[in-house]
């Protein structure tokens, strides 16, 4: 069981951060407006999309926007640089490709997964189907349009891979047909078997609400634990059950533009995004070949490189707040760092947006200059040098 350093205790109650406004998360009906344009975010549970689903967000992205997609820290994906009036095509799209399949739910279905649920033959559980399924419960719940974009929900599915996520609501297998809640990073004692498990973290989800308080979500006594996952290196490949292959390849900074996604799409009938900014391409007749293509698209397959846990806010030209090009000092640092760095944080004003919970080594714009893990440096080129 991948929570035994966690003593089961029962949940207290506790709760983070206050929703003392609206809650301004965007969603792929509510866009938000940066200085690149406008910004859709899309939900895709478990990080799944299908290469249907691929093209037709490849399609919309360029259509009604500049083609840029991230992948975000919890594993959905962001459209950028639309125009004022997409909202209304874009959801179309969305609809017809079931990537929108509740208006009222569209932004509370955060739910986390292993990149290989349903596939992994070291998994205790079809992760894949618990999580849909936990999609499902969620989008039934109408009392859980209430709860706030930030809330986390997650599937894991005892291969271990989601051990230490920041999730609220955390459905972790203990057996082959057991579920256990872990609420808020600990476990408890309540159990349930697959078929119920759903009902058992939406139940949780409930309760939450009703105690809430106007809370954002549930709060963490994790420390510097919390949001520490285990990555899928790049480059890995894993023998599904089934005989077939899944292949892992990292995205650069998170961003892809629509002619990446739309060769994706081309290399395998579904892909997983990950919160660690990778692409797992699931059910590969040829794992090999999938893998040729994905450099060939200009993704990472190297274990031991830079990018690995290197990220940055959405940067100058994007956001209006920001006071330098951080995403191309980014970019030089990538080629520079080595994966077993710690994790490093990029940001153009001190909101410091996209900051990865934990021990992270940040560089962030300051008025009196750029603070480089806590040194202050007057350009980026010091900053370069500072983290170096
Ligand atoms: S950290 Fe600042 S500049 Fe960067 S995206 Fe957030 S608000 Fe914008």
């Amino acid at each position: 069981m991948v929570f035994d350093d966690l003593a089961p205790r029962p949940w207290a109650g506790a709760t983070a951060g206050r929703r003392d406004g609206d809650d301004r998360c965007p969603g792929a009906l509510r866009l938000h407006e940066a200085a690149d344009g406008w910004l859709a975010r899309v939900r895709v549970p478990g990080g799944r999309v299908t290469a249907a689903q691929a093209l037709a967000l490849a399609d919309a992205a360029a259509e009604f926007g500049s083609g840029l997609v991230d992948i975000t820290s919890r594993a959905n994906l962001q459209l950028r640089g639309l125009t004022a009036d997409a909202a209304g095509p874009l959801a179309g799209v969305l609809r017809a490709a079931g990537l929108l399949p509740s208006a009222s739910h569209e932004r509370v279905r955060n739910v986390l997964a292993s990149p290989l649920a349903g596939r992994d033959p070291r998994a205790l559980i079809d992760g894949s189907a618990l999580c849909a399924a936990l999609d499902r419960a969620i989008c039934a719940d109408p009392v859980l349009a209430g709860l706030s974009g930030r809330f986390q929900f997650g599937v894991e599915d005892g291969a271990g891979l989601l051990a230490g996520a920041d999730v609220d609501v955390l459905l972790a297998a203990v057996g082959p047909d057991e579920v256990e809640l872990v609420v808020g990073g600990r476990r408890t004692d309540r159990r349930a078997d697959v078929s119920a498990a759903a009902a058992l973290g939406t139940a949780e989800a409930r309760a939450f609400l009703a105690r809430a308080g106007g809370a954002w979500r549930i709060s963490s006594d994790r420390g510097a634990n919390r949001g520490h996952m285990t990555p899928l290196a790049p480059g890995s490949c894993l023998e599904q059950a089934d005989g077939r292959g899944a292949t892992t390849a990292l995205v650069p900074l998170g961003r892809l533009d629509a002619a990446q996604l739309r060769g994706l799409a081309r290399l395998a009938p579904e892909l997983r995004v990950s919160p660690w900014r990778t692409v797992t391409l699931v059910d590969l007749p040829d794992a090999r070949r999938a893998a040729d293509g994905l450099r060939a698209l200009g993704l990472v397959l190297d274990a031991a490189t830079g990018w690995h846990r290197l990220t940055a806010c959405a940067g100058l030209g994007a956001c209006p707040r920001a006071r330098l090009d951080v995403r191309a000092a980014a970019r030089a640092r990538g080629t520079r760092r080595r994966a077993t760095d710690p994790p490093e944080h990029w940001s153009a004003c001190p909101r410091r947006c996209g900051l990865p919970a934990g021990e992270v080594r940040a560089v962030t714009w300051t008025e009196d200059g750029i603070d480089a893990d806590g040194r202050i440096v007057p350009d980026l080129t010091a900053a370069l040098e500072a983290v170096t």
